[in-house]
C-alpha cells in the first residue's frame, strides 16, 4: 500500500517493566489496524513517550478515515465494527480493540482514541513503567 510508517522513541523512556506478551499483542492490534483502514500512500506514526513519573505513553496515529466521535467508545466493545454490511472493504472479526482494552486494564494501564471523520486517527495507550501490585488477599 506504499504507507509511510515513523517511530518516534522519545530518548528519555526509561525501561519498562511489563507483561512483554501482552505488550506486543495490543500494539499488533493498533498497528494492524492502521495499516488496513488507512487507504494507499498513506501515513502511520508510530510514538513513545515518558508520562509523569510512573507512567509511559504510546501512540499510533493514522491518516485513514477517521472514526465518528458518537461511535468512539463503541469500537472498544466486543465485535463491534463500524461498517458491518456484507459488503465491507475490511475484514476483521471486530475483537482487536475489545482485546487491547483488556489486556491494557490487565498491565494497569488504558486505552483511548482521539478522531475526527476525514481526518484519521490516533489510539493511545498509557501504562505503568512497574507492573501494578497484585491486591492483599482479603484471606488470613
Ligand atoms: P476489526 O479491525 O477486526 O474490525 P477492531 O476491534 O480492531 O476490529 O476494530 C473495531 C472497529 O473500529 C473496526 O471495524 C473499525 O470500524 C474501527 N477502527 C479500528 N481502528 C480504526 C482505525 N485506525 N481507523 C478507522 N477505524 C478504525
Amino acid at each position: 500500500k506504499s504507507l509511510a510508517v515513523t517511530v518516534q522513541v522519545d530518548p528519555e523512556l526509561p525501561l519498562m517493566e511489563t507483561d512483554g506478551g501482552k505488550f506486543q499483542q495490543i500494539l499488533y492490534n493498533l498497528f494492524s489496524n492502521a495499516v488496513k483502514f488507512t487507504p494507499p500512500r498513506g501515513q502511520i506514526t508510530v510514538r513513545a513517550w515518558r508520562l509523569g513519573e510512573e507512567e509511559m505513553t504510546i501512540a499510533v496515529s493514522d491518516t485513514g478515515p477517521g472514526i465518528p466521535e458518537a461511535d468512539q467508545e463503541i469500537i472498544f466493545e466486543k465485535f463491534h465494527q463500524l461498517d458491518s454490511t456484507a459488503t465491507r472493504e475490511h475484514g476483521g472479526t471486530g475483537l482487536g480493540l475489545s482485546i487491547s482494552r483488556e489486556l491494557a486494564h490487565m498491565l494497569g494501564g488504558r486505552i483511548s482514541v482521539e478522531s475526527k471523520l476525514g481526518e484519521g486517527a490516533t489510539f493511545t495507550v498509557a501504562l505503568p513503567l512497574r507492573p501494578p501490585q497484585p491486591e492483599p488477599s482479603a484471606e488470613p
